[in-house]
Protein backbone atom coordinates (compact mmCIF):
# COMPACT_ATOMS: atom_id res chain seq x y z
CA UNK A 1 0.00 0.00 0.00
CA UNK A 2 1.53 3.48 -0.80
CA UNK A 3 2.21 5.98 1.74
CA UNK A 4 -0.89 8.30 -0.28
CA UNK A 5 -3.34 5.58 0.98
CA UNK A 6 -1.84 4.99 4.48
CA UNK A 7 -2.08 8.97 5.40
CA UNK A 8 -6.00 8.49 3.86
CA UNK A 9 -6.34 5.81 5.97
CA UNK A 10 -5.27 7.90 8.99
CA UNK A 11 -7.48 10.85 7.84
CA UNK A 12 -10.73 8.36 7.74
CA UNK A 13 -9.77 7.29 11.38
CA UNK A 14 -9.11 10.69 12.77
CA UNK A 15 -12.42 11.28 11.18
CA UNK A 16 -14.17 8.78 12.81
CA UNK A 17 -12.74 10.04 16.46
CA UNK A 18 -15.10 13.05 16.00
CA UNK A 19 -18.14 11.21 16.05
CA UNK A 20 -19.36 9.55 18.73
CA UNK A 21 -21.68 6.09 18.73
CA UNK A 22 -25.51 6.86 18.93
CA UNK A 23 -27.74 4.32 20.49
CA UNK A 24 -29.86 3.12 18.09
CA UNK A 25 -32.91 2.71 20.47
CA UNK A 26 -32.61 5.57 23.11
CA UNK A 27 -30.63 7.70 20.93
CA UNK A 28 -27.95 8.52 23.75
CA UNK A 29 -24.42 9.18 22.90
CA UNK A 30 -21.98 6.97 24.17
CA UNK A 31 -20.57 9.43 26.42
CA UNK A 32 -23.94 9.16 28.39
CA UNK A 33 -24.64 5.77 27.61
CA UNK A 34 -21.21 4.05 28.75
CA UNK A 35 -19.93 1.83 26.18
CA UNK A 36 -22.45 0.37 23.71
CA UNK A 37 -22.97 -3.29 21.89
CA UNK A 38 -22.06 -3.56 18.33
CA UNK A 39 -24.39 -5.08 16.06
CA UNK A 40 -24.00 -5.34 12.29
CA UNK A 41 -24.53 -3.18 10.15
CA UNK A 42 -23.21 0.05 12.50
CA UNK A 43 -26.13 -0.26 14.73
CA UNK A 44 -25.05 0.22 18.33
CA UNK A 45 -26.99 -0.33 21.35
CA UNK A 46 -26.74 0.85 24.97
CA UNK A 47 -26.32 -1.62 27.86
CA UNK A 48 -29.33 -0.25 29.41
CA UNK A 49 -31.60 -0.75 25.82
CA UNK A 50 -30.12 -4.55 25.66
CA UNK A 51 -30.98 -5.20 28.91
CA UNK A 52 -34.45 -3.69 28.59
CA UNK A 53 -35.07 -5.70 25.55
CA UNK A 54 -34.00 -8.75 26.84
CA UNK A 55 -36.11 -8.67 29.88
CA UNK A 56 -39.44 -8.04 27.69
CA UNK A 57 -38.63 -10.93 25.54
CA UNK A 58 -37.57 -12.95 29.24
CA UNK A 59 -41.22 -12.55 29.58
CA UNK A 60 -42.87 -14.31 26.54
CA UNK A 61 -43.32 -18.04 26.96
CA UNK A 62 -40.21 -19.49 25.59
CA UNK A 63 -42.09 -22.73 25.15
CA UNK A 64 -41.20 -23.93 22.04
CA UNK A 65 -40.57 -20.52 20.51
CA UNK A 66 -36.96 -20.51 21.24
CA UNK A 67 -34.94 -22.28 18.31
CA UNK A 68 -33.26 -25.57 18.96
CA UNK A 69 -29.61 -23.99 20.01
CA UNK A 70 -31.67 -22.29 23.00
CA UNK A 71 -30.97 -19.31 22.23
CA UNK A 72 -33.82 -16.63 21.78
CA UNK A 73 -33.89 -14.61 18.65
CA UNK A 74 -31.04 -12.67 17.75
CA UNK A 75 -28.08 -14.89 19.72
CA UNK A 76 -28.98 -17.26 17.33
CA UNK A 77 -27.02 -16.19 14.19
CA UNK A 78 -23.96 -16.39 15.76
CA UNK A 79 -24.94 -19.80 17.04
CA UNK A 80 -25.39 -21.47 13.62
CA UNK A 81 -23.02 -24.09 14.12
CA UNK A 82 -24.62 -25.26 17.19
CA UNK A 83 -28.08 -26.61 14.59
CA UNK A 84 -28.90 -30.20 14.69
CA UNK A 85 -27.52 -32.14 11.91
CA UNK A 86 -30.99 -33.19 11.12
CA UNK A 87 -32.49 -29.69 10.59
CA UNK A 88 -29.61 -29.25 7.85
CA UNK A 89 -31.40 -32.52 6.37
CA UNK A 90 -34.95 -31.41 6.19
CA UNK A 91 -36.14 -30.75 2.74
CA UNK A 92 -37.16 -27.21 2.39
CA UNK A 93 -41.16 -28.02 2.62
CA UNK A 94 -40.86 -29.59 6.09
CA UNK A 95 -38.12 -26.00 6.86
CA UNK A 96 -41.22 -23.70 5.70
CA UNK A 97 -43.34 -25.92 7.73
CA UNK A 98 -41.42 -25.58 11.06
CA UNK A 99 -40.98 -22.06 10.38
CA UNK A 100 -44.84 -21.07 10.48
CA UNK A 101 -44.92 -23.63 13.53
CA UNK A 102 -42.69 -21.30 15.33
CA UNK A 103 -39.77 -23.11 14.80
CA UNK A 104 -36.03 -21.99 14.62
CA UNK A 105 -36.93 -19.01 13.00
CA UNK A 106 -38.33 -17.09 16.15
CA UNK A 107 -41.65 -16.05 16.95
CA UNK A 108 -45.05 -17.24 15.20
CA UNK A 109 -47.08 -14.31 13.92
CA UNK A 110 -44.38 -11.48 15.25
CA UNK A 111 -42.49 -10.03 12.75
CA UNK A 112 -39.38 -8.60 13.68
CA UNK A 113 -38.10 -5.58 12.22
CA UNK A 114 -34.90 -6.14 9.88
CA UNK A 115 -32.29 -3.63 10.98
CA UNK A 116 -30.44 -3.87 8.26
CA UNK A 117 -33.28 -2.22 6.37
CA UNK A 118 -33.57 1.08 8.06
CA UNK A 119 -29.88 1.16 7.21
CA UNK A 120 -28.20 2.41 3.59
CA UNK A 121 -30.14 5.73 1.85
CA UNK A 122 -32.80 7.56 3.49
CA UNK A 123 -31.87 5.22 6.86
CA UNK A 124 -31.16 6.30 10.34
CA UNK A 125 -28.17 8.21 10.53
CA UNK A 126 -26.38 6.36 13.40
CA UNK A 127 -23.55 8.63 14.42
CA UNK A 128 -24.08 11.66 13.65
CA UNK A 129 -23.43 13.77 16.82
CA UNK A 130 -19.97 15.32 17.26
CA UNK A 131 -18.25 14.83 19.88
CA UNK A 132 -17.97 17.40 22.68
CA UNK A 133 -14.20 19.05 23.27
CA UNK A 134 -12.46 18.19 26.05
CA UNK A 135 -11.60 20.00 28.95
CA UNK A 136 -8.97 22.16 28.66
CA UNK A 137 -8.95 23.31 25.53
CA UNK A 138 -8.99 26.72 24.48
CA UNK A 139 -12.78 28.37 25.14
CA UNK A 140 -14.55 29.14 21.76
CA UNK A 141 -14.56 32.61 23.24
CA UNK A 142 -11.53 34.19 25.17
CA UNK A 143 -12.16 37.14 27.30
CA UNK A 144 -9.50 39.74 25.08
CA UNK A 145 -11.33 39.08 21.71
CA UNK A 146 -14.90 40.57 23.28
CA UNK A 147 -15.03 44.22 21.92
CA UNK A 148 -15.64 46.64 24.47
CA UNK A 149 -18.91 48.20 24.57
CA UNK A 150 -18.17 51.30 22.38
CA UNK A 151 -16.70 49.25 20.32
CA UNK A 152 -19.55 47.44 19.83
CA UNK A 153 -21.72 49.99 18.88
CA UNK A 154 -19.48 51.82 16.95
CA UNK A 155 -19.61 48.78 14.51
CA UNK A 156 -23.54 48.73 15.10
CA UNK A 157 -23.45 52.15 13.90
CA UNK A 158 -21.87 51.22 10.18
CA UNK A 159 -25.07 49.35 9.85
CA UNK A 160 -28.23 50.58 11.94
CA UNK A 161 -29.18 53.66 11.80
CA UNK A 162 -30.66 56.11 14.66
CA UNK A 163 -31.44 53.69 18.02
CA UNK A 164 -29.09 55.60 19.73
CA UNK A 165 -30.11 54.09 23.14
CA UNK A 166 -31.30 50.50 21.77
CA UNK A 167 -27.75 50.33 20.38
CA UNK A 168 -26.06 51.51 23.68
CA UNK A 169 -27.64 49.26 25.85
CA UNK A 170 -27.58 45.94 23.70
CA UNK A 171 -23.55 46.89 23.41
CA UNK A 172 -23.35 46.77 27.19
CA UNK A 173 -25.52 43.54 27.80
CA UNK A 174 -23.43 41.75 25.26
CA UNK A 175 -20.59 42.61 26.92
CA UNK A 176 -21.41 41.98 29.99
CA UNK A 177 -23.01 38.34 28.53
CA UNK A 178 -19.83 37.86 27.37
CA UNK A 179 -17.46 38.23 30.22
CA UNK A 180 -19.85 36.08 32.15
CA UNK A 181 -19.46 33.31 29.59
CA UNK A 182 -15.42 33.56 29.16
CA UNK A 183 -14.77 34.12 32.58
CA UNK A 184 -17.38 31.26 33.53
CA UNK A 185 -16.91 32.79 37.35
CA UNK A 186 -19.56 31.14 39.19
CA UNK A 187 -18.60 31.80 42.38
CA UNK A 188 -20.25 33.47 44.95
CA UNK A 189 -21.08 36.30 43.33
CA UNK A 190 -22.81 35.18 40.68
CA UNK A 191 -22.81 37.42 37.41
CA UNK A 192 -26.89 36.81 35.99
CA UNK A 193 -27.93 36.64 32.57
CA UNK A 194 -28.62 39.52 30.19
CA UNK A 195 -31.59 37.99 28.64
CA UNK A 196 -33.21 41.28 26.70
CA UNK A 197 -36.82 42.49 26.08
CA UNK A 198 -36.90 44.57 23.00
CA UNK A 199 -40.12 46.78 21.89
CA UNK A 200 -40.38 48.60 19.42
CA UNK A 201 -42.80 49.07 16.04
CA UNK A 202 -42.32 46.87 13.13
CA UNK A 203 -39.79 47.12 10.92
CA UNK A 204 -37.59 49.65 12.92
CA UNK A 205 -34.37 47.62 13.20
CA UNK A 206 -35.25 44.82 15.87
CA UNK A 207 -34.31 41.55 13.67
CA UNK A 208 -31.47 43.55 12.11
CA UNK A 209 -30.18 45.12 14.80
CA UNK A 210 -29.32 40.97 16.52
CA UNK A 211 -28.52 39.96 13.03
CA UNK A 212 -25.77 42.38 12.72
CA UNK A 213 -24.61 41.81 16.76
CA UNK A 214 -24.74 38.07 15.69
CA UNK A 215 -22.53 38.75 12.25
CA UNK A 216 -20.02 41.10 14.65
CA UNK A 217 -19.31 39.08 17.40
CA UNK A 218 -19.46 35.91 14.75
CA UNK A 219 -21.38 33.96 17.34
CA UNK A 220 -24.28 31.38 15.73
CA UNK A 221 -27.88 33.51 15.72
CA UNK A 222 -31.36 31.71 15.93
CA UNK A 223 -34.72 33.74 14.41
CA UNK A 224 -37.81 32.05 15.78
CA UNK A 225 -41.47 32.93 15.86
CA UNK A 226 -43.11 32.97 18.96
CA UNK A 227 -46.23 32.91 16.88
CA UNK A 228 -45.48 29.34 15.83
CA UNK A 229 -44.04 28.26 19.05
CA UNK A 230 -46.82 26.21 21.23
CA UNK A 231 -46.75 23.89 24.40
CA UNK A 232 -45.29 20.64 23.96
CA UNK A 233 -47.83 18.22 22.33
CA UNK A 234 -49.99 20.56 20.57
CA UNK A 235 -49.91 20.95 16.59
CA UNK A 236 -46.96 23.97 16.14
CA UNK A 237 -43.03 23.84 17.66
CA UNK A 238 -42.49 22.78 20.46
CA UNK A 239 -40.12 25.18 22.63
CA UNK A 240 -37.36 23.41 22.67
CA UNK A 241 -37.03 24.18 19.00
CA UNK A 242 -35.98 27.26 18.97
CA UNK A 243 -32.54 25.55 20.58
CA UNK A 244 -32.44 22.95 18.11
CA UNK A 245 -32.67 26.02 15.47
CA UNK A 246 -29.99 27.49 17.42
CA UNK A 247 -27.46 24.27 16.79
CA UNK A 248 -28.45 24.09 13.25
CA UNK A 249 -26.65 27.39 13.26
CA UNK A 250 -23.77 26.25 14.73
CA UNK A 251 -23.07 23.33 12.12
CA UNK A 252 -24.10 20.64 15.41
CA UNK A 253 -21.11 22.38 17.12
CA UNK A 254 -22.98 22.24 20.79
CA UNK A 255 -19.73 24.28 22.60
CA UNK A 256 -20.48 27.23 19.70
CA UNK A 257 -24.36 26.84 20.08
CA UNK A 258 -24.34 26.95 23.66
CA UNK A 259 -22.72 30.48 23.49
CA UNK A 260 -24.66 31.62 21.08
CA UNK A 261 -27.82 34.42 20.49
CA UNK A 262 -31.73 33.43 20.35
CA UNK A 263 -33.58 35.71 18.87
CA UNK A 264 -37.51 35.41 19.70
CA UNK A 265 -39.47 37.90 17.62
CA UNK A 266 -42.89 38.44 18.11
CA UNK A 267 -43.43 37.78 21.54
CA UNK A 268 -45.82 39.83 22.30
CA UNK A 269 -47.87 37.17 20.68
CA UNK A 270 -47.84 34.86 23.32
CA UNK A 271 -49.25 37.25 26.17
CA UNK A 272 -51.86 35.80 28.15
CA UNK A 273 -55.05 36.07 26.53
CA UNK A 274 -57.70 37.68 28.33
CA UNK A 275 -61.24 36.29 29.09
CA UNK A 276 -60.61 32.88 28.06
CA UNK A 277 -61.74 29.51 29.41
CA UNK A 278 -59.65 27.17 27.11
CA UNK A 279 -56.54 26.39 28.09
CA UNK A 280 -53.98 28.85 26.31
CA UNK A 281 -51.50 26.28 24.67
CA UNK A 282 -49.53 29.24 22.76
CA UNK A 283 -49.81 31.65 25.40
CA UNK A 284 -49.35 31.83 28.75
CA UNK A 285 -48.46 27.89 28.49
CA UNK A 286 -45.53 29.36 25.82
CA UNK A 287 -44.12 31.82 28.53
CA UNK A 288 -44.23 28.81 31.23
CA UNK A 289 -41.79 26.33 29.09
CA UNK A 290 -39.56 29.30 28.30
CA UNK A 291 -38.37 30.05 31.62
CA UNK A 292 -36.58 27.13 31.82
CA UNK A 293 -34.53 27.79 29.00
CA UNK A 294 -34.29 31.36 29.61
CA UNK A 295 -32.56 30.92 32.71
CA UNK A 296 -30.58 27.80 31.50
CA UNK A 297 -31.55 24.12 31.91
CA UNK A 298 -30.37 20.64 29.85
CA UNK A 299 -32.59 20.65 27.16
CA UNK A 300 -32.51 17.19 24.95
CA UNK A 301 -32.82 18.25 21.00
CA UNK A 302 -33.01 16.22 17.99
CA UNK A 303 -29.85 17.06 15.66
CA UNK A 304 -30.56 17.85 12.43
CA UNK A 305 -34.39 18.22 12.44
CA UNK A 306 -37.03 20.44 14.06
CA UNK A 307 -38.77 17.76 15.89
CA UNK A 308 -37.94 15.16 18.08
CA UNK A 309 -38.53 11.44 16.96
CA UNK A 310 -37.29 7.70 17.00
CA UNK A 311 -35.13 8.41 13.69
CA UNK A 312 -32.93 11.02 14.77
CA UNK A 313 -30.69 11.47 17.24
CA UNK A 314 -30.70 13.65 20.09
CA UNK A 315 -28.41 15.50 22.44
CA UNK A 316 -27.93 17.47 24.93
CA UNK A 317 -27.35 21.45 24.69
CA UNK A 318 -26.98 23.86 28.50
CA UNK A 319 -28.82 27.06 27.54
CA UNK A 320 -27.08 29.05 30.61
CA UNK A 321 -24.33 30.48 28.28
CA UNK A 322 -27.15 31.21 25.30
CA UNK A 323 -28.57 34.90 25.10
CA UNK A 324 -32.15 35.63 24.61
CA UNK A 325 -33.47 38.32 23.32
CA UNK A 326 -36.88 38.61 23.03
CA UNK A 327 -38.73 41.24 20.59
CA UNK A 328 -42.41 42.50 19.79
CA UNK A 329 -44.23 45.78 19.04
CA UNK A 330 -46.78 45.61 21.93
CA UNK A 331 -49.26 46.99 20.19
CA UNK A 332 -51.69 48.71 22.49
CA UNK A 333 -48.83 48.72 25.08
CA UNK A 334 -48.50 52.40 24.83
CA UNK A 335 -52.59 53.24 25.74
CA UNK A 336 -51.51 51.01 29.17
CA UNK A 337 -48.73 53.29 29.86
CA UNK A 338 -50.60 56.25 29.76
CA UNK A 339 -53.48 54.73 31.31
CA UNK A 340 -50.85 54.57 34.10
CA UNK A 341 -49.62 58.00 34.11
CA UNK A 342 -52.69 59.36 33.64
CA UNK A 343 -53.71 58.03 36.85
CA UNK A 344 -50.36 59.41 38.77
CA UNK A 345 -51.31 62.55 37.69
CA UNK A 346 -54.48 62.72 38.06
CA UNK A 347 -54.42 62.73 41.93
CA UNK A 348 -53.47 66.08 44.39
CA UNK A 349 -51.82 69.35 43.34
CA UNK A 350 -49.84 67.79 40.52
CA UNK A 351 -52.86 67.01 38.80
CA UNK A 352 -52.32 67.60 34.99
CA UNK A 353 -54.41 67.90 32.05
CA UNK A 354 -56.05 63.98 31.32
CA UNK A 355 -55.00 64.28 27.71
CA UNK A 356 -51.04 65.21 29.08
CA UNK A 357 -49.35 62.16 27.48
CA UNK A 358 -51.74 61.49 24.57
CA UNK A 359 -49.46 63.59 22.19
CA UNK A 360 -46.48 62.57 23.91
CA UNK A 361 -44.66 60.74 21.10
CA UNK A 362 -41.63 58.33 22.41
CA UNK A 363 -44.34 56.78 25.53
CA UNK A 364 -43.39 53.39 24.83
CA UNK A 365 -39.75 54.73 26.38
CA UNK A 366 -41.49 54.88 30.10
CA UNK A 367 -42.31 51.12 29.75
CA UNK A 368 -42.15 49.43 33.13
CA UNK A 369 -42.27 46.07 34.23
CA UNK A 370 -46.01 46.65 35.91
CA UNK A 371 -47.24 47.78 32.44
CA UNK A 372 -45.94 44.71 30.55
CA UNK A 373 -47.59 42.76 33.54
CA UNK A 374 -50.96 44.34 31.94
CA UNK A 375 -50.50 43.73 28.98
CA UNK A 376 -50.30 39.98 29.39
CA UNK A 377 -46.20 38.33 30.29
CA UNK A 378 -46.52 36.65 33.37
CA UNK A 379 -44.29 38.21 35.73
CA UNK A 380 -41.71 35.08 35.95
CA UNK A 381 -41.12 35.34 32.34
CA UNK A 382 -40.22 39.44 32.97
CA UNK A 383 -38.38 38.59 35.34
CA UNK A 384 -36.21 36.39 33.42
CA UNK A 385 -35.36 39.41 30.89
CA UNK A 386 -34.05 42.34 33.20
CA UNK A 387 -32.89 44.30 29.99
CA UNK A 388 -35.86 45.65 28.67
CA UNK A 389 -35.20 48.58 26.07
CA UNK A 390 -37.30 50.28 23.38
CA UNK A 391 -36.60 51.54 20.02
CA UNK A 392 -38.00 54.59 18.12
CA UNK A 393 -40.17 54.49 15.44
CA UNK A 394 -38.47 55.72 12.38
CA UNK A 395 -38.83 59.10 10.84
CA UNK A 396 -38.44 60.91 7.57
CA UNK A 397 -35.19 61.77 8.26
CA UNK A 398 -34.12 58.31 9.61
CA UNK A 399 -35.88 57.09 6.51
CA UNK A 400 -33.70 59.34 4.25
CA UNK A 401 -30.39 57.88 6.10
CA UNK A 402 -31.77 54.39 6.04
CA UNK A 403 -31.87 54.90 2.13
CA UNK A 404 -28.16 55.95 1.86
CA UNK A 405 -25.94 55.93 4.82
CA UNK A 406 -25.50 51.78 6.24
CA UNK A 407 -22.59 49.90 4.76
CA UNK A 408 -24.83 48.10 2.95
CA UNK A 409 -27.35 50.56 2.10
CA UNK A 410 -30.46 49.84 -0.38
CA UNK A 411 -28.87 52.80 -2.73
CA UNK A 412 -25.03 51.31 -2.49
CA UNK A 413 -26.19 48.02 -3.85
CA UNK A 414 -28.15 49.18 -6.55
CA UNK A 415 -25.39 51.44 -7.44
CA UNK A 416 -23.03 48.71 -7.35
CA UNK A 417 -25.01 46.34 -9.82
CA UNK A 418 -25.50 49.45 -12.32
CA UNK A 419 -21.81 49.87 -12.00
CA UNK A 420 -21.41 46.55 -13.33
CA UNK A 421 -22.70 47.70 -16.18
CA UNK A 422 -20.57 50.97 -15.87
CA UNK A 423 -23.23 53.12 -15.49
CA UNK A 424 -23.36 55.61 -12.64
CA UNK A 425 -26.87 55.76 -10.24
CA UNK A 426 -27.55 58.88 -8.40
CA UNK A 427 -30.87 59.87 -6.60
CA UNK A 428 -30.77 63.06 -5.79
CA UNK A 429 -32.56 64.20 -2.24
CA UNK A 430 -36.07 65.30 -3.86
CA UNK A 431 -35.95 61.54 -4.59
CA UNK A 432 -34.84 60.49 -1.33
CA UNK A 433 -37.55 62.75 0.88
CA UNK A 434 -40.41 61.74 -1.80
CA UNK A 435 -39.40 57.75 -1.09
CA UNK A 436 -39.22 58.03 2.82
CA UNK A 437 -42.60 60.04 2.68
CA UNK A 438 -44.43 57.32 0.75
CA UNK A 439 -42.14 54.96 2.96
CA UNK A 440 -43.64 56.25 6.12
CA UNK A 441 -47.69 56.21 4.44
CA UNK A 442 -47.12 52.59 4.26
CA UNK A 443 -46.56 52.39 8.29
CA UNK A 444 -44.50 49.22 8.21
CA UNK A 445 -41.30 51.08 8.72
CA UNK A 446 -38.24 50.46 7.10
CA UNK A 447 -39.60 47.62 4.94
CA UNK A 448 -41.56 49.36 2.80
CA UNK A 449 -38.41 51.48 1.34
CA UNK A 450 -37.05 48.33 -0.43
CA UNK A 451 -40.43 47.66 -2.17
CA UNK A 452 -40.95 51.44 -3.04
CA UNK A 453 -37.21 51.28 -4.57
CA UNK A 454 -38.06 48.00 -6.19
CA UNK A 455 -41.09 49.14 -7.79
CA UNK A 456 -39.46 52.22 -10.36
CA UNK A 457 -36.05 50.28 -10.49
CA UNK A 458 -37.36 47.73 -11.97
CA UNK A 459 -37.71 50.07 -15.83
CA UNK A 460 -34.25 51.17 -14.68
CA UNK A 461 -32.73 47.81 -14.98
CA UNK A 462 -34.39 46.66 -17.77
CA UNK A 463 -33.91 49.33 -20.15
CA UNK A 464 -30.38 50.67 -19.13
CA UNK A 465 -28.32 47.23 -20.27
CA UNK A 466 -30.09 47.90 -23.82
CA UNK A 467 -28.46 51.22 -24.90
CA UNK A 468 -24.72 50.71 -24.23
CA UNK A 469 -24.11 55.08 -24.39
CA UNK A 470 -26.19 55.74 -21.17
CA UNK A 471 -23.56 57.16 -18.59
CA UNK A 472 -25.41 57.94 -16.20
CA UNK A 473 -28.71 57.89 -14.38
CA UNK A 474 -30.29 60.33 -12.05
CA UNK A 475 -33.51 59.48 -10.27
CA UNK A 476 -35.59 62.76 -9.58
CA UNK A 477 -38.68 63.34 -7.14
CA UNK A 478 -40.51 63.51 -10.24
CA UNK A 479 -40.05 60.47 -11.25
CA UNK A 480 -40.26 58.52 -8.16
CA UNK A 481 -43.68 60.58 -7.78
CA UNK A 482 -44.78 59.37 -11.26
CA UNK A 483 -44.99 63.47 -12.55
CA UNK A 484 -41.69 62.97 -14.55
CA UNK A 485 -38.56 60.78 -15.63
CA UNK A 486 -34.94 59.94 -14.60
CA UNK A 487 -32.36 62.19 -16.09
CA UNK A 488 -30.05 60.45 -18.30
CA UNK A 489 -26.61 61.16 -19.35
CA UNK A 490 -24.81 60.00 -22.44
CA UNK A 491 -21.12 58.34 -22.12
CA UNK A 492 -18.38 60.76 -23.41
CA UNK A 493 -20.30 63.81 -23.95
CA UNK A 494 -22.20 65.54 -20.37
CA UNK A 495 -25.12 65.64 -22.30
CA UNK A 496 -27.42 66.16 -19.86
CA UNK A 497 -31.31 64.78 -21.50
CA UNK A 498 -33.66 65.45 -19.74
CA UNK A 499 -37.07 64.31 -20.37
CA UNK A 500 -36.13 62.78 -23.70
CA UNK A 501 -37.01 59.93 -25.86
CA UNK A 502 -35.12 57.83 -22.75
CA UNK A 503 -36.82 59.40 -20.16
CA UNK A 504 -40.30 58.67 -21.95
CA UNK A 505 -39.40 55.28 -22.43
CA UNK A 506 -38.35 55.05 -18.93
CA UNK A 507 -41.63 55.95 -17.12
P1 LIG B 1 -38.35 44.55 12.84
O1 LIG B 1 -38.12 45.66 13.81
O2 LIG B 1 -39.80 44.40 12.50
O3 LIG B 1 -37.69 43.28 13.25
P2 LIG B 1 -36.36 44.54 10.79
O4 LIG B 1 -35.21 44.60 11.70
O5 LIG B 1 -36.64 43.22 10.16
O6 LIG B 1 -37.68 45.04 11.49
O7 LIG B 1 -36.19 45.63 9.65
C1 LIG B 1 -36.48 45.40 8.30
C2 LIG B 1 -35.40 45.96 7.41
O8 LIG B 1 -35.38 47.36 7.49
C3 LIG B 1 -34.02 45.51 7.79
O9 LIG B 1 -33.64 44.40 7.04
C4 LIG B 1 -33.14 46.68 7.48
O10 LIG B 1 -32.62 46.59 6.19
C5 LIG B 1 -34.05 47.86 7.52
N1 LIG B 1 -33.92 48.67 8.74
C6 LIG B 1 -34.84 48.81 9.70
N2 LIG B 1 -34.43 49.65 10.66
C7 LIG B 1 -33.20 50.04 10.31
C8 LIG B 1 -32.24 50.93 10.91
N3 LIG B 1 -32.47 51.56 12.06
N4 LIG B 1 -31.07 51.09 10.26
C9 LIG B 1 -30.83 50.48 9.09
N5 LIG B 1 -31.68 49.65 8.48
C10 LIG B 1 -32.86 49.44 9.07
Amino acid sequence: MSDYDNKDNQDLKDKEKDYEDVCFICRRPESKTGKMFQLPNHICVCNDCMHKTMETVGQFDYQGLLNHTGYPFGQYDQKQTDIPKEDEKEDDGEKADKKSRGGYRGFPNISFINLADLQGDGGIPNRQKPKKKKKGEAPVINIRDIPAPHIIKGKLDDYVVGQEHAKKVISVAVYNHYKRVATNTMDEIEIEKSNMLMIGPTGCGKTYLVKTLARLLDVPLAIADATSLTEAGYIGDDIESVVSKLLAAADNDVERAEQGIIFIDEIDKIAKKKNTTSRDVSGESVQQGMLKLLEGSEVEVPVGANSKNAMVPLTTVNTRNILFICGGAFPDLDEIIKQRLNKQTSIGFTAILKDEFDKEKNILSKVTVEDLRKFGMIPEFIGRLPVVFTLEGLNEDMMVKILKEPKNAILKQYQKLLELDEVKLEINDGALEAIAKKALEKDIGARALRSIIEEFMLDIMYEIPKDDNIGKVTITREYVEGTGGPLIEIRGNLLLENNTAHTERLQ
